[in-house]
């Protein structure tokens, strides 16, 4: 589960991790200059998705003025269709140096995987594409765990700021504890900065091992917190097994293979998907059509890809489900159906009966998803 950052700074509180002096609000008008920061204050989006930053998300406000108008100006934001609904607002620092670290699990390697880098601030993506060697890699076993020796060499490696070796490397055993201990999928800092006060903590991105819950008495807390998109909760109570993502292909699909891998087939012809949307095997006309309803609440949907693989579903089903939900319409964007397997011969005959020009009919999953892509164009 992925932390807001405000709760990633949380745990980095009960780690003893430095990070500056915040307040979490969702509601602005409760905020008087009695506040107890110190300005200039920085102004944080509250949103699961990086580069708030670029996006206008973050701003420094240098009085209670400027704070109530940014604070104003970011709420309800839209960054990479996430509505902004809350904020961090949080004791400015004054920058001398940002690296970049994280600590994520290297299941080929069956170990820890450690990144260091002194190029924080900016998009690792990049610097691991365009500067691999400023970027250092290390595995850290389980069971042998992280030692202040091999920190320091890593420190090294990396060419952090020499000056702040000791209180980098306890930083990061800190952060490799925080990891470890407080069963932690990804713990990302970006920007680990060096500010005028020392090492601080300035950016948060944790991921939690849910598996691990029942040994974590905050983790209800805050799975409690994070608000569930309305179409995800609708698609719970449908019993369909629906992930919202970024792109602008409607995917619905039987099974999280096929999902899954229509996702990747999409990408390689240039698409991004929209959403992951797992209708079940033994899918009936109706869960289709609650299927169809869950992708129509979502804005970023331009075009949608139907792909089933009858083997416990029967095509038929499928093919009526979607001329219930479809007949007479005047559908919002194209769908693209590609129905193979149990009773397909039925399924496509039941289609081709009941023509929608907003419906085409693919023989090949490659095709569908290339139709699919040029079609959220
Ligand atoms: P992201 O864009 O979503 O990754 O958000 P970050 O929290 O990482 O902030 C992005 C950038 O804003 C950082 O890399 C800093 O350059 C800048 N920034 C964030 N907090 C502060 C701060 O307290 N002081 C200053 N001067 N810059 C900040
Ligand atoms: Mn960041």
């Amino acid at each position: 589960m992925n932390l807001f950052e405000y709760q990633g700074k949380r745990l980095y509180q009960d780690f003893s991790i430095p990070t500056p002096k915040s307040i979490f609000v969702s509601d602005i008008s409760k905020i008087s200059d009695d506040h107890g920061l110190t300005y200039p204050i920085v102004v944080k989006a509250q949103v699961q998705v990086g580069g708030r930053g670029k996006a206008g998300g973050i701003k420094v406000a240098k009085d209670f003025d400027e704070l109530i108008k940014f604070s104003d100006e970011i709420l309800g934001m839209d960054i990479k269709s996430h509505i902004v609904e809350s904020l961090l607002l949080e004791e400015a620092s004054n920058i001398l140096e940002e690296y970049y670290i994280s600590f994520t699990l290297d299941r080929s390697e069956k170990s820890y995987l450690m990144m260091l880098s002194a190029k924080g601030g900016m998009d690792i993506e990049e610097v691991a594409e365009k500067n691999p060697d400023d970027l250092i890699m290390l595995h850290i076993s389980p069971s042998k765990g992280l030692d202040s020796k091999t920190i320091n060499k890593s420190i090294k490696d990396a060419k952090l700021n020499k000056s702040y070796q000791d209180e980098l490397c306890d930083v990061i055993s800190k952060l490799y504890k925080l990891f470890v201990e407080g069963d932690c999928d990804l713990v990302e800092v970006n920007p680990l900065a060096i500010t005028d006060h020392g090492v601080s903590a300035l950016d948060s991105k944790v991921s939690l091992d849910m598996n691990a819950i029942y040994r974590h008495e905050n983790f209800k807390d805050f799975e409690n917190e994070i608000p569930i998109p309305v179409s995800e909760q609708f698609a719970k109570e449908k019993n369909l097994n629906f992930i919202k993502l970024e792109g602008s292909v409607g995917i619905i699909g039987n099974g999280a293979g096929l999902v899954m891998s229509t996702l990747d087939v999409v990408s390689e012809h240039g698409g991004m998907a929209a959403n992951f949307l797992d209708i079940g095997g033994g899918a009936k006309a109706e869960t289709v059509t609650a299927a169809l309803e869950v992708l129509e609440s979502e804005d970023n949907v331009k075009s949608v890809l139907i792909n089933i693989f009858g083997g416990i579903t029967r095509c038929d089903l499928v093919a009526n489900g979607i001329v219930e939900a479809t007949k007479g319409k005047e559908l919002k964007w194209p769908i693209i159906v590609r129905l193979d397997g149990t009773n397909s011969k039925e399924g496509l005959s039941i289609l081709e009966k009941n023509t929608n020009e907003k419906i085409t009919i693919s023989s090949s999953m490659d095709e569908a998803a290339k139709l699919a892509v040029e079609g959220a164009i």
